[in-house]
C-alpha cells in the first residue's frame, strides 16, 4: 500500500465475535476446514433463515438495511458484488449479535472504515463481517501462500483495506 494506513483498533472482545463467526461458518458449511473461499455469503443467510434482496434506496449514502420483523436484508442493488456482500455479512452481524435491534440501516460511508465507528454496535457488526468473509483458518492458510493484500483482496473478494484490517487483526501484517 502506498500510504500508511492507521493502526486498526478491533473491539477489546474481538475473540467473541470471532466464536460467533465462526459458529455460523461451522452451521452452514459443516466445518471450519469446508468454508469455501471466497465464503458463500448467500447461502450463510439462507442457512440463518434471512432473506437478501437486492433494490434501490432513497438516500444514496444506504448500502444497506435489516429489518428483523421480516427476517430479510435489502442491500443496495448498484453496488458492487464485494460490497454488497460486506453489507449482508454486516447485517448478519446484528442478526445475530444485536437482537434487540428491530430495524437498522447501514450507511456507505462507514462500511470500509472498520476501526472509526464510535456507535459499539456497527463495530461489532463489522468485525463480525470481517470474521465470517475472512476465516481466521482460511486467512492463515492464505497467507502461507502469499503475502499480497492485493492477492488476498482478490481471493476473499473484499476490499484491500479488509484484507489490511483483518491481517492486523490477526497478527499477520505489522
Ligand atoms: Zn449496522
Amino acid at each position: 500500500m502506498e500510504q500508511t494506513p492507521p493502526t486498526k483498533t478491533p473491539p477489546a472482545d474481538i475473540d467473541r465475535l470471532e466464536q460467533s463467526a465462526s459458529n455460523v461458518l461451522a452451521a452452514t458449511f459443516g466445518s471450519l476446514e469446508e468454508v469455501p473461499v471466497p465464503v458463500r455469503i448467500g447461502e450463510i443467510a439462507k442457512e440463518s433463515g434471512v432473506q437478501v434482496k437486492a433494490g434501490e434506496f432513497e438516500h444514496p449514502d444506504v448500502s444497506g438495511m435489516y429489518l428483523r420483523d421480516e427476517r430479510t436484508i435489502y442491500v443496495d442493488l448498484d453496488d458492487e458484488v464485494n460490497r454488497q456482500a460486506f453489507t449482508i455479512a454486516h447485517e448478519l452481524g446484528h442478526h445475530y449479535l444485536h437482537a434487540d435491534k428491530h430495524k437498522e440501516v447501514y450507511f456507505r460511508h462507514f462500511s470500509e472504515q472498520l476501526n472509526f465507528e464510535d456507535k459499539q454496535q456497527e463495530r461489532e457488526a463489522n468485525w463480525f463481517a470481517a470474521c465470517l468473509l475472512m476465516p481466521r483458518h482460511a486467512m492463515l492458510r492464505a497467507w502461507s501462500d502469499t503475502k499480497e493484500t492485493r492477492e488476498l483482496a482478490h481471493t476473499f473478494e473484499v476490499s484491500q483495506t479488509a484484507i489490511y484490517y483483518r491481517l492486523t487483526e490477526l497478527g499477520l501484517a505489522a
